[in-house]
């Protein structure tokens, strides 16, 4: 039996407090539904002498939208939430159906948008108990100082594997986070993630940042989103490969697109080369050309589940199947 390290709980009732105890407490970390912390705590992959829960957090639950048509999403919103709101599934559709792929129904429960977003990177070399990882020496990202992933001691390829993360970079989000002393920044959702998939080096905000909001600029008449996830079994698992797709179609033509891959890097990674494509009409032939500039963008490891060349050749077939959804739904409600 995999037994819980000790540590002390904490429970701040607003995100000042938490800032405060978060930067107070040397080692401390934040949880919010601790669907993927808990089980990391069992691994020994951290061992914090304190946790800042959040859940007594209000304000940060809701889902609501400016007059100008734009989402703003508190991050201790129910991933539930996100996978059963009206109000998504008529503006960006893509988003919830990234929301219903995630885990089981408790664990959407349970698990927030704000969790989601700040999910460890995984790998096969590091989601393993404290025996295992052992038996292997460690690795750089955890108690050793090789990556056995790619043979060498420069970097961690650990995945970003969150499913709502690739759908909100492909809907141009961006973050909303509070820092010590009050401080509050915004930044692109995709900014956030560094090269680096080692814990404390994987986000560009400061360990302490908390994050309050993501903020959905209005997606427009004509907008069309989905999300496609690869994974090896249909419930309750994290993506091998996942690509989130936003258009926006007047009539036949595509007056907007982003694709973006998940589950392959530290960073989500856009499709680059789209624009040359915009104006086009979403024909067989200007899909399959799509579907190939995401082939040659991916770039898998062999950190997760899946040969590298399988999942690589699965972009091109799922970004494919992705744009031709598009065209034909699902539209928004
Ligand atoms: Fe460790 Fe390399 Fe896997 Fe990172 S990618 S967790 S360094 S084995």
């Amino acid at each position: 039996m995999l037994r819980m390290p000790e540590f002390e709980v904490h429970h701040p009732t607003t995100p000042e407090e938490a800032v405060a105890l978060r930067a107070e407490l040397p080692g401390s970390m934040y949880v919010a539904g601790g669907t993927d912390l808990l089980p990391n705590l069992k691994h020994r992959l951290h061992e914090p002498p304190h946790l800042i829960a959040l859940s007594r957090l209000s304000g940060l639950d809701r889902i609501e939208q400016d007059p100008d048509g734009s989402l703003i999403l508190g991050a201790s919103t129910p991933l539930a939430a996100l996978a059963g709101s009206e109000l998504l599934a008529a503006s960006v559709p893509g988003l919830v159906e990234a929301a219903a792929s995630i885990a089981g129904p408790q664990h959407r429960r349970m698990g927030t948008l704000g969790g989601n977003v700040m999910l460890d990177t995984r790998c096969l070399f590091y989601n393993q108990s404290r025996p295992w990882r052992q038996a292997v020496g460690g690795c750089l990202k955890k108690d050793g100082d090789w990556c056995h992933v790619i043979g060498s001691a420069k970097a961690c390829v650990a995945a970003q594997s969150s499913d709502t993360v690739p759908m909100l970079v492909a809907l141009d989000a961006r973050l909303r986070a509070l820092l010590p002393g009050g401080e509050r920044r915004e930044l692109p959702l995709l900014e956030l993630f560094s090269r680096d998939g080692r814990f404390e080096q994987r986000h560009t905000l400061p360990p302490e940042a908390l994050i309050t909001h993501v903020h959905v600029p209005s997606p427009g008449a004509g907008h069309r989103s989905t999300y496609r996830k690869v994974r090896a079994r249909s419930a309750v698992d994290y993506p091998q490969l996942s690509i989130a797709l936003a258009a926006t179609l007047e009539g036949e033509r595509c007056t907007a697109l982003q694709v973006v891959i998940g589950a392959m890097l530290p960073q989500p990674r856009p499709v680059p080369g789209l624009h040359a494509l915009i104006g086009e009409a979403l024909t067989d032939e200007v899909c399959e050309a799509i579907a190939e500039k995401a082939y040659k963008a991916a770039r898998p490891q062999p950190q997760l589940h899946g040969e590298p060349s399988w999942r690589r050749h699965l972009c091109r077939i799922e970004t494919r199947r992705g744009l031709q959804q598009l065209r034909s739904g699902p539209q928004p409600r």
